[in-house]
């Protein structure tokens, strides 16, 4: 009965593999085609004990990155446990190099920044193992290669021996069927060398497919197996001891895996990524602290100017809203060129009140007047305006009723008391409906009471006053008068106020033939200084999203220096098993870590300053929506501004990468 390791394909088989280096335009320009591999056959079966061995240049390091999954072959055919590898997606072959195989460089290749057991964790991380597990996981295997008490310590604080053993734990960490070993002893003391063969002879018995790569014949001789490659051929090849290796061998992968293999969960990957970007922050304090000022200034800034123009919206709307926000005075005035003021007549005042734009017209006289009720006697200021008083005034009677157009026609003596009036005239509960009051010599009978009015903008207080019918009191009051003191004018709405400031402009011009009137706009004049702050207000949030987005540059550019200075890094990521998205999502996370940070203390920095300005007297309302959309856009210049150097991260080629400094 044959035994199924017999019908089962070789682990590794190369058929005519060539590589070939340039003859594509690269960075910078055409170079001429290399073939650096010419036709390579080769099978390795699991459990044996490799020696590649060759001169310096032969192609060793080239036949390794195609064997492990780092690299792809230009020409012939590479089938892993007779799956064809060309047909493996780059996250086929980042689980390969994952799950199957454990690299062990020569310059060691560990993360700097990194301690020894977060370095051995690294490919279990990419697994989507535990925290937990991966921690003690790494711990046992450190012990194991003797680095108990040298768990915490950073690559710098290990000698070149204890750096080579982290960097073979690290290879077994997810297993490590496969030890590819690229001139594993190069670099180190010939006793340090001696410890790291030793290992790797025990990984041989205890059945991994263990493939050394040297340029050492000593070292090589070592071995189950020589291979002898010159110029990019195999020379000689001492042969398989098949035999002896498959009795020993590992169970072997189930290569099916590949393809279902989600890789490590979004929280846990997210955890990662956030715990190498924090540190990242840290060991590049200076540098992150201005970037995280630029950020922060465009935050708060933009908060700070939007408070500032809603706060001074929001007072100029309760200054016209105390003023009476459609109210404009017409008088008459003697015009610049000379001449006497033009009379105001009362068919100027219905042609204005025609124009469409208008609301009411309302002429008013007003005077200190001696008025008496019974032994009470005051000086009173005496108000004879049209009917249209309540209305444009937005003033409400408290008792009785207000006079009509009719009865101001009819010349009717009527008159209605302010607040303070009645109280001085008829204190205690007397009603005053009926009564008779004599204003001058005239007597006058009380209709109505006005509701409080409280303390107004007016010099005088309208509570204190009386008011009378417009052509009574000039018929009875104010006989010398020909023409009212001034005429309120109100616009139709609040949009109009302009408009119909001009309206009436043009018709009284039109009828008198010259300026000899003034009109006087309050409203108007409040409405385009609020125009003006807010067009300010918008000029100064435009300077601030400037500065948000020069923020947003700033992190690009910190981004690009990071992804430079640490292309290495994610050459290493990459060899042990970091698929293209962990590399994206882990940078991507970094240049977010940023804008978050700034973005919430932008905020925090937007607040305190408003608060200030508040303390200083500054019209400040913050808004939520502001904030909000602030923080926001710091999120997503990050979003924006950090993709474009994480993508190119992710797009390394891992053998390039891991040649980078
Ligand atoms: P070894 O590991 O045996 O010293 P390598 O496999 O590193 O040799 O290199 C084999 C040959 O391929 C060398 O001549 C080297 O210059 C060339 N080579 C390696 N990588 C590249 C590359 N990316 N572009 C061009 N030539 C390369
Ligand atoms: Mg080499």
């Amino acid at each position: 009965m044959p035994s199924p390791r017999q019908v089962a394909p070789p682990l590794i088989a190369l058929q005519d593999v060539r590589k070939r280096y340039g003859g594509q335009a690269q960075g910078d320009g055409q170079q001429p085609e290399v073939e650096v591999l010419h036709g390579i056959d080769l099978r390795i079966d699991a459990g044996e004990f490799v020696a590649i061995v060759g001169a310096s240049g032969s192609g060793k390091s080239t036949l390794m990155h195609i064997l492990g999954g780092l690299d792809t072959a230009s020409e012939g055919s590479y089938h892993f446990d007779g799956h064809d590898v060309a047909a493996f997606s780059a996250d086929q072959l980042a689980w390969l190099r994952r799950e199957a195989f454990g690299f062990v460089f020569q310059g060691y290749h560990l993360i700097p920044t990194e301690s020894a057991r977060e370095n051995v964790e690294v490919p279990a991380v990419y697994a989507g193992a535990p925290q937990g597990e991966r921690a003690s996981r790494a711990t046992a295997l450190l012990e194991r290669l003797g680095l108990e008490g040298k768990i915490d310590l950073r690559p710098n604080q290990l000698s070149g021996g204890q750096q080579q053993r982290v960097s073979i734990a690290r290879a077994l960490m997810n297993g490590g069927r496969i030890i590819l070993a690229d001139e594993p002893t190069g670099a180190l003391d010939s006793q340090s060398g001696a410890e790291v063969m030793a290992l790797l002879h025990e990984l041989a018995d205890a059945g991994h497919t263990v493939i050394l790569i040297t340029h050492d014949r000593e070292v090589a001789a070592q071995a189950h197996r020589l291979i002898e490659l010159r110029d990019g051929r195999i020379v000689h090849d001492s042969g398989a001891r098949n035999a002896l290796a498959a009795a020993r061998a590992l169970p072997a992968l189930d290569v099916a895996e590949a393809g279902r293999d989600r890789g490590a969960s979004f929280g846990g990957n997210l955890r990662e990524a956030l715990r190498t970007a924090l540190r990242g922050m840290r060991l590049n304090r200076s540098r992150t602290g201005l970037t995280l000022l630029g950020i922060v200034i465009g935050v708060a800034s933009v908060i700070v100017m939007l408070a500032i123009g809603e706060g001074t919206k929001q007072r100029v709307v309760a200054q016209m809203g105390t003023l009476g926000t459609t109210i404009m005075y017409l008088g008459a005035r003697g015009p610049a060129s000379g001449g006497p003021p033009g009379p105001i007549t009362p068919e100027d005042l219905a042609a204005i009140a025609e124009l469409p734009a208008i609301g009411h017209v309302m002429p008013v006289i007003g005077d200190p007047i001696t008025v008496r009720y019974g032994r009470a006697d005051r000086e009173v200021y005496v108000f004879a305006a049209s009917q249209d008083m309540p209305a444009v005034h937005h003033w409400k009677l408290a008792l009785g009723r207000y006079y009509s157009d009719a009865e101001d026609r009819d010349l009717a003596p009527l008159v209605v008391l302010g607040h303070n009036a009645r109280a001085h005239f008829f204190p205690g509960r007397i009603n005053p409906l009926g009564r008779q009051l004599l204003i001058g010599n005239s007597p006058f009978e009380v209709i109505g009471v006005m509701a409080e009015r409280g303390s107004d903008s007016g010099a005088e207080s309208y509570d204190d006053m009386v008011f009378i019918p417009y052509r009574a009191g000039r018929a009875r009051v104010y006989q010398a008068q020909t023409q009212p003191d001034y005429t309120v004018v109100t616009a139709a709405s609040v949009a109009q106020v302009r408009s119909a400031e001009a309206a009436m402009r043009t018709l009284l011009l039109a009828r008198h033939g010259r300026e000899d009137f003034a009109i006087s706009n309050p409203a108007a004049k409040l409405q385009a200084e609020a125009e003006t702050r807010s067009a300010m207000t918008m000029m100064l949030g435009l300077v601030a999203a400037v500065s948000l987005l020069v923020g947003g540059i700033g992190v690009m550019n910190v981004m690009l220096m990071t992804v430079r200075e640490r292309t290495r890094e994610i050459g290493i990521r990459m060899a042990t098993g970091a698929r293209h998205r962990d590399i994206l999502r882990q940078f991507l996370t970094e240049a977010m870590l940023v804008t978050w940070v700034g973005g919430t203390l932008g905020v925090l920095a937007g607040l305190l300053v408003g608060a200030a300005l508040i303390a200083w007297g500054v019209p400040v309302i913050f808004s939520v929506s502001a904030m909000a959309g602030a923080f926001m856009c710091a999120v997503a210049t990050g979003l924006i501004f950090g993709y474009m150097p994480a993508r190119t991260a992710a797009r390394l080629d891992p053998v390039v990468a891991l040649a980078g400094q």
